[in-house]
């Protein structure tokens, strides 16, 4: 007996071990085991970081009001695609009411080709001010309110607004209100005035802080996201509701005709199966379109020539349109005409029956009947040389346009400030109004067009075209226009693609 107690007793602790080591081995499986799980999804743990960079293909037909829907891509990095991860499952509530989601990297393009893509920088929404509990007071700016008013409104005193407008340059500012614009007001406990703020429009607000310290004034700009949209149409009636047709306000109609307008009379050239296609800018403010952008890249189609165009902006912040091949300038270096809405009244000619002096003389250059006071602007670029009563001219502008051309408007009734002498005057600005000083029977304007001093006829001259790319920014112009490009090419592809889809015959 004495000698079986021993053994069971060491039966018994082999058996022991043998438990022990297998609950140890399934411990250590099970650690394995999980470590494995956990290590392949350690991106579902890490919080989204905002702002996107997001781009979007917009085909027409397809539903531009379901962002959430749409392939899109998203970095870190504005105006650059950096990296392509996919969007974490399980990310915290985003702060930022603005940011898009969710990317579908799956049907999303390849990152190298989206060089050209739009950006979105988020940032706190105005109303948003954690620490605060209170609510805000808030009034839309109606004709005729003044600050004054809406202070006494608010029971505020005018010392306050006084105190506030002389705090800083920018809370100056705050004096400045117009209808439609909203004013936002929080107290604290003694019911003085916290916190100020105008709402301007979506994105701009002026905000004015009570601090220890006096009044702080704060602008506040949020940044739109921008989304490429492309739309494209064929001349069936007219350019303005073909152009509603495929999708365009007719403020982007009238800006593609400004584009065109200096290779295509849209009054006169305009033919049947002309077509015309463009990528322009789309805004968007949380996650809704809030206004379109320009036009970045288009071709018109007219009569048998494809006119191609691209919006640039050089580094020194002057945008205008240019040939995509050549870099030449789409506009020309002058207006043909210095007024709007005029009528030809007496045109160029050498010889003419002057209805004031009773006889014959050159009328060497256009008259435009015009009401007194309609604008009159630069034909182009240049510095004013002349300014001032000239005769039978009566109120009278020169401008010295390079060292090639002169420009030349009369009759004046008022001068703008723009045009005193020496100053510079771009193309369009307006530089005095049509009235009828000098010798003249009713208000018009006489404009002249001289070339190295002799006077031309100011409707058939040849314009000469605007200054082209310089040659420091073509680098910058080349690489910029081939992104654009090539982002237009993949929205007209895609459309030839959604096109052929649809005529194909369903049985083969
Ligand atoms: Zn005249």
């Amino acid at each position: 007996m004495q000698d079986y107690k021993p053994h069971f007793q060491k039966v018994q602790r082999h058996a022991y071990r043998k438990v022990i080591l297998f609950a140890v081995i399934a411990i250590i499986a099970t650690a394995v085991i999980f470590q494995f799980e956990s290590s392949e999804t350690p991106i579902t743990t890490e919080p989204a970081k905002t702002p996107f960079v997001i781009q979007k293909l917009k085909i027409p037909g397809t539903d531009s009001k379901t962002p959430d829907s749409t392939p899109a891509v998203k970095t870190e990095a504005p105006l650059q695609i950096t990296e392509y991860e996919s969007v974490a499952a399980s990310r915290p509530e985003p702060q930022n009411t603005n940011v898009i989601d969710i990317a579908e990297p799956d049907k999303a393009e390849p990152p190298e080709t989206l060089s050209a893509a739009a950006t979105i920088v988020a940032s706190a929404p105005v109303t948003d001010t954690p620490t605060m509990t209170a609510t805000w007071e808030t009034r839309v700016i109606k004709s005729g309110d003044s600050l004054a008013n809406i202070f006494k409104e608010w029971k505020l005193s005018p010392t306050t607004l006084h105190k506030i407008v002389t705090s800083s340059k920018l809370a100056k500012t705050l004096a400045d209100i117009h209808p439609g614009e909203t004013l936002k007001l929080m107290r604290d406990d003694d019911d003085s005035l916290l916190e100020l703020m105008v709402v301007r429009n979506p994105t701009e607000t002026l905000l004015i802080t009570k601090t220890d310290k006096g009044f702080e004034s704060e602008k506040i700009i949020r940044e739109v996201e921008v989304r490429h949209a492309y739309a494209s149409g064929t001349i069936e009636t007219s350019l303005f509701i073909d152009g509603q047709n495929s999708g365009l306000t007719d403020a982007q109609i009238m800006e593609m005709a400004g584009i065109f307008g200096w290779d295509i009379d849209f009054a006169l050239e305009l033919r049947k199966g002309d077509s015309f296609k463009l990528l322009y800018e789309e805004h968007f403010l949380d996650g809704k379109k809030y206004r379109n952008g320009p036009i970045l890249t288009a071709e018109f189609h007219n009569n048998q020539k494809t006119f191609k165009a691209v919006r640039y902006t050089t580094p020194d912040n002057i945008t205008s349109y240019y040939d995509p091949d050549d870099g030449r300038n789409k506009k020309r270096a002058f207006i043909r005409t210095p007024v709007k809405f005029a009528r030809i009244s007496s045109r160029f000619t050498n010889k003419r029956f002057h209805p004031k002096l009773k006889k014959w003389r050159a009328h060497r250059g256009v008259d435009y009947a015009a009401p007194t006071g309609t604008p009159i602007k630069a034909a182009g670029k240049g510095k004013v040389t002349f300014r001032g009563k000239k005769g039978g001219y009566g109120k009278t502008v020169m401008i010295q346009h390079g060292t090639k051309y002169t420009t030349l408007y009369a009759h004046l009734s008022k001068y703008s400030k723009n045009s005193r002498k020496g100053k510079t005057v771009s193309q369009g600005q307006v530089i005095g109004y049509v009235g009828k000083t000098g010798l003249a029977t009713g208000p018009h304007l006489h404009y002249e067009f001289r070339v190295n001093g002799v006077h031309r006829n100011p409707l058939t001259v040849k314009l000469p075209k605007a200054d082209p790319i310089s040659k420091k920014y073509r680098q910058d112009f080349n690489a910029k226009s081939t992104e654009l490009i090539a982002t237009f090419k993949r929205f007209a592809g895609n459309e030839q693609q959604i096109a052929k889809t649809e005529d194909t015959p369903k049985d083969g």
